[in-house]
Order: C-alpha cells, then structure tokens, then sequence
C-alpha cells in the first residue's frame, strides 16, 4: 500500500474518530442519549473517507478514547489496524493512541502504541472521568515528551462537550512542567476560547484545534487568535459533528481568512515531522508491561 506523505498535497483535519461498526455506534449512540445531533454523517468510514477528500483533506489524525481503566491498549491496536486498512492514495489516516491514568502502566501504552505506527495520543477527561493533572499520568508525559508526540486533548467534563475556563486553565500545570510537549486544546476550549487563547499566550506548547461542539463553531475572533495562527489546527469531529467539513471550513475562514486551513495543515505536519519513533530510547521503568 502507498502511503501519502502528512499533511503532503491537501488540508489536514486533526480532529476525526474513525472507529471499527461496532465501537462506532456505541459512541454514536452515547452522544445520542447526551441530546447531540443530528450528525452530517452516516457511520460509515469509506464514505466518511470519500467526502472529506471531496473537501481537499489528505490527512486525518483518527483519535480514540479510554472511557475506563485498562482498555486503552486493546484500543490503540484496534485504531492502528483501522488506520492501515484506511489509509489511501488520496488520503493519509494518522493513527491516534490513547491511556487512562488508572491504566496499570500509561508509559508503557503509549511506547507500545509508538511501536503499533500510531504517531498522535487523544485525553479526553469526561469521557475518562480524570484531571488532565492526574498524578497517574506522570511517567506518560515523560514516555510522549521522549516520543515528541502531539496531544489533543479535551478539557471539559461536561456531556454536552463544553468547557469551562477552570479546567482549560488547569493544563498549565501539564505545560509549564513539560515545556517541549505540543498540548493541542481541543475545540478551543468552547465556549472557554478566552481562556484558551491567554494560555496560549502564556505556553508557547500550548496549541488549539477548531472542531466545533456539536453544531457551534468555535469562536476564533482574529483578536485573539490572530497573533497565534501558527499554532491553530483544523479539526471537524467528523463524523459525530452536525457540521460538514465545509461548513467547518468556512467557520475557519469567515474568522481567520481563506489561507487559514492551508496554514493549518502546515502546522500539523509539523507537529508529525519530528515524532520519534526509536524504540527504548528511554529507561524502563520499574514494572513496566513488555511492547507486545
Ligand atoms: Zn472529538
């Protein structure tokens, strides 16, 4: 199979979750009972695949979520063989690893999903139940920080996706003690982009991604964000977002101009060129799981 370049010809969309029928529906059926949707797309990966090539995206990161302890790592495998199958001429799938702080060794899934091709983690504290801060994630950043390997993350612990700016503001602690890991807010922060935005100013790690929430936009007011745009990726949720990626592409460009999402999709191969992929660059640590 040819694999694209990142980021090579198109736009990139860093903010997707392509998951096998059956765990796909589950989620679906979870945003449901939350009162999301309608969705713009059927749960259907080939056809969500041809659509977003139609909208001029040759990349996507494919990000996954450990709602409990201990099922990260048969996830992250799962999402490493959807990427591979997935992946096209037209359209390169970035796979997405993810870890729970109450998984028995963070460090160790995060190595182990390096060493699977996934290049990308996703942390999504209310679908996990956990602080961004947990003290259970310790020697995970230090596994991505050794990696170099950028973090989206979802801030907020509220069902309907939103986040407050307390819990924007607690990632501070993660990016003042780890200065050279790439902290993406997802979403923005909605509806806390104000707060996003000052962190951002503070860190200069700290990026944020433009999915909206559900069918509202992230406000990305040039103010704010205008002096930040090399550190804004383009994102969609897709396909359990009510907006189509050309909807969400036109949120982009109305706030931050037309050349926005290109700009965008510079930036996100960026953030791919220098992951690292050495295997046992770091120490074990005591009690670690061998990579299987
Ligand atoms: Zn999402």
């Amino acid at each position: 199979m040819s694999t694209p370049q990142p980021g090579g010809q198109g736009l990139v969309d860093c903010h997707v979750h392509l998951f096998p029928e059956r765990l796909a529906r589950a989620v679906r059926q979870a945003l449901e009972r939350y009162g999301l949707g309608p969705f713009a797309y059927p749960l259907d990966n080939a056809r969500v695949l041809e659509d977003l090539v139609a909208a001029g995206v040759s990349t996507v990161w494919s990000l996954p979520y450990a709602h409990a302890p201990g099922v990260a790592s048969s996830l992250n495998a799962t999402m490493a063989d959807l990427a591979t199958e997935l992946t096209s001429q037209q359209l390169e799938v970035v796979g997405g690893m993810t870890a729970h702080p109450e998984d028995r060794d963070p460090a160790a899934t995060i190595d182990q999903g390096v060493a699977w091709g996934l290049r990308v983690v996703k942390l999504h504290c209310s679908v996990g139940k956990y602080s961004i801060a947990d003290p259970g994630f310790t020697g995970m950043w230090e596994a991505i920080a050794q990696h170099r390997l950028p973090v989206v993350i979802h801030l907020g612990h509220a069902t309907s996706g939103r986040t407050q700016a307390a819990e924007v503001t607690e990632l501070g602690r993660v990016a003042a003690r780890h200065p050279t890991i790439s902290l993406i807010v997802a979403h923005a922060g909605h509806p806390s982009e104000p707060a996003t935005a000052a962190l951002m100013q503070a860190f200069p790690n700290v990026f944020a991604d433009t999915t909206p929430v559900d069918d509202r936009p992230a406000d990305l007011a040039p103010a704010r964000f205008g002096q930040l745009a090399d550190r804004i990726l383009f994102g969609t949720d897709t396909p359990n977002t009510s907006r189509t990626v050309e909807t969400s592409m036109e949120d982009v460009q109305r706030q931050l101009g037309d050349a926005a999402v290109l700009k965008m999709a510079e930036t996100a191969a960026r953030l791919l060129a220098t992951v690292s992929v050495e295997p046992d660059a770091r120490p074990a640590l005591p009690g670690r799981e061998d990579p299987a």
